[in-house]
């Protein structure tokens, strides 16, 4: 890591909060605890956090919804903890800004892992990508355009769709592999993610985000098609500018 990160962690319950405390401090990031979500909306408004780690359950807000807050105000990196299985599906199902989850209990070396892999995402993303001139960064598909050097990204009626730091880079990945069946860890290496195991559900996550933000019905998608059992293509053609 080639700074000293600056961590949030928002975690009601004492003890798995020091515990994610003292293992992100053995790491030498900069770690500071809040232990509600009034609290952690101060230290947000005080702190330019690179990342935060989020439990959804907490006592007087619901998690999702301080993520949304934060991401609204901030491109900080989110993490959320969920303990439950219909947590899960909560968090795939909404759109709730969050680039990754973990689930408790966790590993402890797959927590840090997946703080060091965001970490990493976000620093690439931060870094401006060198340009060739401003040619050829432009894709268009069924009326779309992606613009890879503003990462921007345009519906066939010219809005801007907003995208996150991994859904971007995860639609980079796919419209580059435009007609290939793409493996789930070939897509996690494009997002900068090291961490992989075969449960590991971030790549189904982000399809799934970026599916109710660019299919005419997500539940039937003609962009991004699933390849069951080994990862997803995209299906239009493209062309480049
Ligand atoms: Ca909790």
């Amino acid at each position: 890591m080639p700074r000293n990160y600056h961590i949030l962690v928002l975690e009601d319950e004492p003890a798995t909060r020091a515990l994610l405390a003292s293992l992100l401090e053995a790491e030498s990031f900069r770690v500071t605890t809040a232990e509600s979500a009034g609290q952690a909306q101060e230290l947000a408004a005080l702190h330019n956090f690179d990342l935060v780690l989020l439990d959804l359950n907490l006592p007087d807000e619901d998690g999702l919804y301080i993520a949304r807050e934060l991401r609204s105000k901030s491109d900080v990196g989110i993490i959320m903890l969920t303990s439950r299985k219909e947590d899960i599906d909560r968090v795939v199902g909404l759109e709730m800004g969050a680039d990754d989850y973990v689930t408790k209990p966790f590993f402890p070396r797959e927590l840090v892992a997946r703080v060091k892999g965001l970490l990493r995402r976000l620093g690439v993303s931060r870094t401006p990508r060198r340009s060739d001139g401003d040619g050829r960064q432009v894709r268009r598909f069924d009326g779309w355009e992606m613009n890879l050097a503003r990462r921007s990204l345009m519906d066939p009626a010219g809005r801007e769709i907003n995208l996150t730091r991994a859904e971007f880079d995860l639609l980079t990945a796919l419209v580059e592999g435009a007609g290939r069946v793409l493996a789930r860890d070939h897509l996690l290496d494009a997002i900068g993610s090291q961490y992989w195991t075969p449960v590991d559900r971030t790549i189904d996550v982000l399809v799934s985000r970026l599916r109710r933000k660019m299919e005419v019905d997500p539940k039937a998608p003609a962009i991004i098609i699933t390849s069951h059992g080994y990862g997803y293509k995209f299906a239009p053609s493209v062309s480049i500018d």
